[in-house]
């Protein structure tokens, strides 16, 4: 049985950037919706006790179309946050992110035409590999290749009750409310998984 998490702060903390009614929707409709799903579809199967990496990892077709959306909308929240730093510049991350794209603006504008450029449903995802950090993207559930480090969701269901079909206002404000210190934390993280 898969449980839908919990929201790290309330449905009106990202306003203006995201409104309440998105949250109230992308979270208690959509996120919800996913999971109720994937419990249906698990029941009977042997994997109603499986973790939901598990899931992920065995499966294909709806089950991990819903499954793997699971996991990415609870990535996505814990992605932004209400207690908005700007990434420190002395952080190993933030060295990181200059030397791959020049500047901070170089990576802010990096990811928002890549963003404006997926055709369709997916994600964007800041990640990290032996070398560098990368922007991804991804279609519909699809996982990134390498460890993320943060993710924007990138289907319309995503933005449109704020910014209608301007999905590069939304990937501006996204800015505003990402949490710098969760993606610091999966970068410190997948760096010592690698060099293990
Ligand atoms: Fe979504």
């Amino acid at each position: 049985m898969i449980e839908l998490p919990e929201l790290p702060y309330k449905e009106d903390a990202l306003e203006p950037y995201i409104s309440k009614k998105t949250i109230e929707f992308h979270y208690g409709k959509h996120h919800k919706k996913y999971v109720d799903n994937v419990n249906k579809l698990i029941k009977n199967t042997g994997y109603e006790n499986a973790s939901l990496d598990k899931i992920i990892e065995d499966s294909s077709g709806t089950v991990f179309d819903n499954a793997a959306q699971v996991k990415n909308h609870t990535f996505f929240w814990e992605s932004m946050t209400d207690n908005f730093e700007d990434l420190d510049e002395d952080s190993k991350l933030y060295k990181a992110i200059t030397k791959k794209y020049k500047s901070f603006d170089g990576f802010k504008d990096a990811f928002k035409e890549k963003a404006t450029k997926v055709f369709g449903s997916g994600w964007i995802w800041l990640t990290t590999d032996e070398e560098y950090v990368n922007i991804e993207t991804t279609h519909n559930a699809q996982q990134p290749k390498h460890h993320p480090l943060l993710v924007c969701d990138l289907w319309e269901h995503s933005y449109y009750l704020d910014y209608q079909n301007d999905r590069g206002q939304y990937i501006d404000g996204f800015f505003n409310v990402i949490n710098w210190d969760f993606a610091g934390k999966n970068y410190k993280n997948g760096r010592d998984t690698k060099s293990s």
